[in-house]
């Protein structure tokens, strides 16, 4: 079947019709001959193998036996009665039973004579029982050539009850092979022989109706690696023709003030891994073309002193740089962190947020428009378009994922070329998906903490110890230290019974009671300015409690706050439980977190406690989030294009995702735009594909 005919409306295929294909379009998104074929089977009913009784262990799997009938009896229920057949094979016995169709199947079944059935088991009272059964005769199951992987296909409440039923999919699905019979080749001869690929043909008469376990698996691999690849060539070919257009402005030198910075005001020894990744900005930045680069590294792993060593670069070479961070509280800290750093070696910090006074504001867009303020840190207040740059040279973006391509979008426009971009993420993303979701940013890891941290310890304690909890936080504060408590609500919510802040804060206040203990409360419904002051005496020491709610989630760092205690914790999703734990185990003590829960716990709620008590990795909590999530719930992958997978998956398939990149790889160096003959395929498959995409339908 060729490409064209791939694209007539599915109404017009045997057995469909309008009503059909009404439903098939509103309720599976179906709407060509082309979207059915590849509307492909979740999973496969496996008819290729015989169970012996004896050998059965799961319950709900779905087993097939040979053996016979011997005895039948109606059982009395509450209402109406159910049937139930004793089959035995020579290893053993099992029950089969019918809740209906008593009459037909009394009338029907023999004893004793040998049946093939097939259907999924129960497990109850230690034996097995399998309610409706398929079953049939022995001989005449012999004589059928059995289809013996049966496809099952995803379908819908609305498909099930207009008549829309498994069978009737595949039927459809068979009469469009049957029909076709063959189909233009998508990929290239070349990965075809090296892989040992399936042809196109082959692979999607298999992947529906496997010949055999073996085929069933080389069509799924060929579908795969054909669906990864196009979608690695489209992004490593935007990130190719972004390199050659955009052009960005060159940092020719390292001059005096990285310099002096770097030999006497850095106050400590860069790690090995930051060495390197500022090695890779600077390559970047020598080069004519812009930086877009993402700065991945774990809470506590030193990206700020990068990003600010990044800024000095741009300073260097005459240009201003700014910091855009997601929060006030976040900005104001920069801020104060680094003009610290900035003072000794005379370069100009300023800090704009929402609540800068208008008098303010006007000396600083003064002092920005004639070049005497290097750096600018702010909230998204700094990419409004009033402030205008003298020469922005580089924007560091601090928690990307807070921020939308709109925003990175205005960011550009502040010069005549693009600025620099370094986006930092504390939120672990997968390397393999990063790579996926990200081909338009290089990436790079600070994969190695700073030397002398001590791990923090972990634990996780049901509400009804919070008393004891409540003494180990009484012993870290006479030790000196200082607590954060958080809450996942702001108010009570009549949906949930899960403790508030406000309330929380209040029993707080009884068990730490004043003058001895003072409290601070930062929470998302505050003025800044409350906020600030609040955040202002918890980091100056003269609280030694910080209840909040997860606005302290990012970047926030006090060195002397030892201890984290995370409230209904069950309610956090992994990575927020990761960011939040990183807020301590900042300085030179021991540091703790503590999370509370109640009692009932789901089996993904277990999981993440366990995961968060086990290890202080954020790559290794990613990647069981993204197993527990999907990729689809990590932040900032929403948007992105490559979860609409039809039939890979980007954790399962994380292998064929790597091949099929390095083949991408070697196309677009080869032939960014496909024009050799051996790439005409290439060219054919890839317009059809984007035909009406842009690529924002694939990157966020
Ligand atoms: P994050 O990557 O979470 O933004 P920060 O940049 O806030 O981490 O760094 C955390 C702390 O570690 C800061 O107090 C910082 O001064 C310190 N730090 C960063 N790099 C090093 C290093 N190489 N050696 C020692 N301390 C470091
Ligand atoms: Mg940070």
């Amino acid at each position: 079947m060729d490409s064209k005919t791939l694209q007539t409306p599915i109404e017009y295929l045997k057995g469909v019709g309008p009503g059909r294909a009404d439903l098939l379009k509103t309720e599976l998104g179906i709407h060509r001959f082309q979207d059915l074929l590849q509307f492909f089977p979740f999973r496969y009913i496996d008819k290729s193998r015989f169970y012996k009784i004896a050998e059965l262990q799961d319950s709900s799997a779905e087993v097939q036996i040979i053996g016979k009938i011997t005895n039948v009896r109606t059982v009395p229920m509450k209402r109406g009665k159910r049937l139930v057949a004793e089959f035995e094979d020579d290893t053993g016995s099992i029950e089969l039973v019918w809740f209906r169709g008593h009459k037909w199947i009394l009338e029907n079944l023999k004893i004793d004579a040998p049946y093939v059935i097939f259907g999924k088991l129960n497990y109850f009272n230690g034996s097995f029982s399998m309610p409706h059964p398929e079953i049939e005769e022995l001989e005449k199951a012999k004589t059928k050539a059995q289809i013996k992987l049966q496809p099952v296909y995803p379908s819908t409440e609305k498909m099930s009850k207009r008549g829309i039923s498994n069978r009737v999919i595949s039927t459809l699905i068979f009469g469009l092979l049957e029909q076709s019979k063959t189909f233009q080749e998508t990929l290239p001869n070349n990965v075809m022989s090296d892989l040992k690929l399936l042809s196109k043909t082959e692979a999607l008469h298999n992947v529906h109706f496997p010949q055999s376990a073996e085929l069933l698996g080389k069509a799924q691999f060929r579908l795969k690696f054909e669906e990864f690849f196009y979608i690695q060539l489209q992004l490593l070919r935007k990130n190719a023709v972004h390199k050659i257009k955009i052009k960005g402005f060159t940092f020719q030198q390292v001059g005096d003030y990285f310099n002096t910075f770097y030999k006497s005001v850095l106050p400590f020894e860069l790690t090995n891994a930051q060495k390197r990744v500022l090695k890779e900005i600077r390559k970047d930045l020598g080069s004519n073309a812009q930086m877009n680069r993402l700065l991945q590294g774990d809470v506590g792993s030193g990206k700020t002193i990068v990003a600010l060593m990044t800024m000095l670069m741009a300073i260097d070479n005459g240009y201003q740089a700014c910091l855009m961070a997601p929060t006030e509280i976040l900005a104001t800290q920069h801020y104060e962190g680094l003009k610290e750093l900035c003072d000794p070696i005379g370069v100009e910090v300023e800090l704009l947020t929402g609540s800068t006074k208008k008098k303010d504001r006007k000396v600083l867009h003064e002092r920005l428009q004639n070049g005497t303020l290097h750096i600018l840190i702010g909230t998204h207040a700094l990419i409004e378009d009033t402030v205008q740059f003298k020469n922005l040279g580089l924007a560091v973006i601090d928690e990307q994922h807070r921020f939308g391509v709109a925003q990175r979008a205005k960011l550009w426009k502040k010069n005549s070329l693009p600025p620099h971009v370094l986006v930092m993420t504390a939120t672990p993303i997968p390397r393999t998906l990063a790579m996926s979701l990200y081909g338009d940013l290089d990436v790079s890891i600070i994969d190695e903490l700073p030397p002398g941290r001590k791990a923090i310890k972990t634990v996780h304690r049901y509400d009804s110890n919070r008393l004891k909890v409540f003494k180990f936080i009484k012993d870290e504060i006479d030790k000196g230290r200082q607590v954060y408590i958080v809450y996942p609500l702001i108010e009570e919510s009549a949906n949930f019974d899960y403790k508030d802040l406000m309330d929380g804060y209040a029993s707080i206040e009884r068990e730490f009671p004043k003058p001895k203990y003072q409290i601070s409360i930062v929470h998302g419904k505050m003025k800044p300015e409350d906020k600030a002051y609040e955040m202002e005496r918890f980091v100056q020491g003269k609280t030694q409690i910080m209840v909040a709610t997860t606005v302290i989630e990012v970047g926030v760092n006090v060195p002397n706050a030892s201890l984290m205690i995370i409230e209904s914790a069950e309610r956090f999703g992994l990575s927020q439980l990761h960011q939040l734990r990183g807020r301590v185990g900042r300085g030179a003590e021991q540091s703790y977190c503590v999370l509370i829960t109640g009692k009932k716990l789901s089996s993904d709620g277990k999981t993440r406690m366990e995961t968060m008590t086990a290890t202080n990795d954020g790559f290794e909590i990613a990647e069981v989030d993204l197993k527990l999530r999907g990729p689809g719930n990590l932040m900032g992958t929403q948007q992105s294009g490559v979860l609409d997978l039809k039939i890979a998956d980007l954790v399962k398939d994380n292998q064929i995702l790597k091949t099929a990149r390095s083949y991408a790889h070697h196309v677009i160096n080869a032939d960014p735009n496909f024009q050799l003959v051996e790439h005409k395929m290439i060219n054919l498959t890839y317009r059809a594909l984007f035909k009406d995409k842009t690529i924002w339908n694939y990157i966020s």
